[in-house]
């Protein structure tokens, strides 16, 4: 058996109860029946009702942004994001390798095409200097468009995601994106609570999504929502989501393909609920890294992810990243802890090794490779109280 697996899952241990641990699951403990419960007895449980009104102001103010658009989740929030955006099917957007697959899969189905580009070591997110370079490779201008020489398609858009709530290099993002005169849109599924600077994340491209899945820092069960500061943009992601009906007493009227991605009502009563514990959600997640970081001290085979200098991050999810030399011991590390009940897990596979995305454009991606190869997730619900090592 191996020593450092042996070694690593004790160390988790210490964290976790005796009984084992899953990898991400909420906590109910506010206002969540209370909510509920009012929203079932007002009658209005779909897509209209004051909840989804009160989610979106609250979440507005939180990340101070002018504008909130709750949706059905987060995968349709991106996809309507790309479309409001003017992103037309045949078009390339380009994608981190190292991400969720409905990053990719939005973009998808926006009818669009994902073109995958590396990460930073340091973020974990699209690193700036790689997207630059590639762009200087394959990009070509022509008539105004940036065009991929190798595709001959149009490259109109770049969807940076903050990798377990650290904050991408947006200002770097954003100048090469103006050097090339891409649109911005940021996945920021995970990173409710997380600052670059003094400013949230979804707020440096022109519109940013949350996802309220069961297993992000907030949940409404399904839903997401999508932030920006462009007043018509808002309009449109609004008038878009709720099948493009043009305002009338009665009649049925609509000026667009619109879609039913509105969320519903009763997704939202939970939503103002958690909302209401997301600084206590948050403020536990980063005193849980520096528990980890103790546990994990003096270990020699690994560290544990920091958020960079001038950032913050949720810590949505905490992670260890094997040293180099010691990746071949993942998978038994794996092996060990989920025979003890503890659910880590590996990353993401590359989304450009995936067999859907295996034959669209990408650039040479070896730092999503290398930290797939040796990063391990670890248990990060909010109910693994700090305090609580045993
Ligand atoms: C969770 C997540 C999504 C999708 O959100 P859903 O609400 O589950 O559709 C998209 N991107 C990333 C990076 C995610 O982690």
């Amino acid at each position: 058996m191996s020593v450092i697996a042996e070694d690593c899952v004790s160390r988790i241990s210490e964290v976790v109860p005796a009984s084992g641990a899953t990898l991400h699951e909420p906590v109910f403990g506010g206002n969540e029946k209370k909510y509920l419960a009012e929203c079932i007895d007002s009658g209005f449980v779909s897509s209209v009702g004051e909840f989804v009104t009160r989610f979106e102001s609250d979440l507005a103010t939180y990340v101070g942004a002018q504008y909130a658009i709750a949706v059905a989740s987060g995968t349709v929030g991106l996809q309507l994001a790309l479309v409001a955006s003017g992103v037309k099917p045949g078009q390339e957007v380009l994608v981190p390798a190292l991400s969720f697959v409905a990053t990719a899969n939005a973009v998808s189905h926006a009818g669009a095409i994902a073109h995958f580009v590396d990460v930073a070591e340091d973020s974990w997110g699209l690193d700036p200097f790689a997207l630059r370079s590639h762009l200087e490779e394959v990009g070509q201008s022509e008539g105004g468009k940036l065009l991929n020489k190798n595709t001959g398609r149009e490259i109109v858009a770049v969807l940076p995601m903050h990798t377990f709530g650290h904050p991408v290099d947006m200002p770097g993002v954003l100048d090469v994106a103006a050097e090339f005169g891409l649109i911005v849109i940021e996945d920021a599924a995970e990173s409710l609570g997380s600052l670059l600077g003094e400013t949230h994340t979804g707020l440096f491209g022109s519109v940013g999504m949350f996802s309220f899945n069961g297993n992000k820092t907030i949940t409404t069960g399904g839903g997401g929502a999508l932030v920006t500061h462009d007043e018509g943009l808002a309009r449109k992601l609004k008038h878009l989501s709720t099948t493009a009906k043009v305002p009338h007493r009665w009649s049925f009227d609509h000026d667009d393909i619109g879609f039913n991605f509105r969320m519903p009502n009763i997704n939202a009563a939970l939503g103002v609920a958690q909302l209401e514990q997301l600084p206590g959600f948050v403020a536990n997640q980063r005193s849980l890294v520096s528990t980890y970081r103790q546990v994990f001290a003096l270990s020699d085979y690994g560290v544990v992810k920091e958020e960079r200098r001038g950032t913050t991050s949720n810590y949505w999810l905490q992670a260890f990243l094997l040293a180099q030399s010691h990746s071949s011991e993942r998978d038994v590390i794996l092996e060990l802890a989920h025979d003890a009940g503890i659910a880590v897990r590996p990353l993401w596979n590359p989304l450009n090794e995936l067999e859907p995305y295996r034959g669209n454009p990408s650039a040479f991606t070896p730092v999503a490779k290398d930290l797939w190869s040796r990063v391990i997730c670890l248990p990060s619900s909010a109910s693994l109280i700090p305090t609580d090592i045993h």
